[in-house]
């Protein structure tokens, strides 16, 4: 990365860093000294560079790739377990009693059904997740007065 073609727009200082980099604490602690970022200045003020550091590193982390929580499994589990109700309650009309290996085919098939329109909806999320990644990392802050900005990307 030409680090160095990146001037602050806003005041023009070469005391810039890209947002990868000062995630990682890519940047020396020195110039973390001359941080007077908008906000909570105040408060980390007093208590040294590190933490200003980790204020930095956290209003810079990547945005979090997106994925199936721990939610969808018992939500799956609903699903499934309503197509087995439903099943249930059909042949129940007729007065047959459903074996319960056909009931397990029945539960999965609801799972497997859950399954397919979440991971759609989870394609989706991972390609809006891309292009943020792409624009956290063609992003840069000043050091010297905090401005933030997201350098244009040409391809
Ligand atoms: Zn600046």
């Amino acid at each position: 990365m030409m680090t160095s073609a990146y001037n602050c727009p806003r005041c023009g200082s070469e005391n810039t860093s890209t947002f990868p980099m000062i995630h990682l604490g890519g940047t020396t602690k020195g110039s973390f000294g001359a941080v007077s970022y908008g906000l909570a200045a105040g408060l980390v003020g007093t208590k040294g560079k590190t933490n200003t550091q980790n204020l930095l590193a956290l209003q810079t982390s990547p945005p979090t790739k997106p994925g199936y929580a721990a939610g969808d499994l018992i939500l799956g589990i609903m699903v499934g377990g309503t197509f087995v109700l439903a099943m249930v309650s059909a042949f129940s009309l007729f007065g047959y009693v459903p074996v319960p290996v056909f009931s397990f085919i029945i539960f999965a098939a609801g799972l497997a059904c859950f399954y397919y329109f979440r991971s759609k909806q989870v394609n989706e999320k991972v390609n809006e997740w891309r292009q943020a990644i792409q624009q956290w990392e063609n992003s840069s802050m000043c050091l010297k007065c905090g401005n933030a900005w997201t350098a244009q990307t040409h391809k």
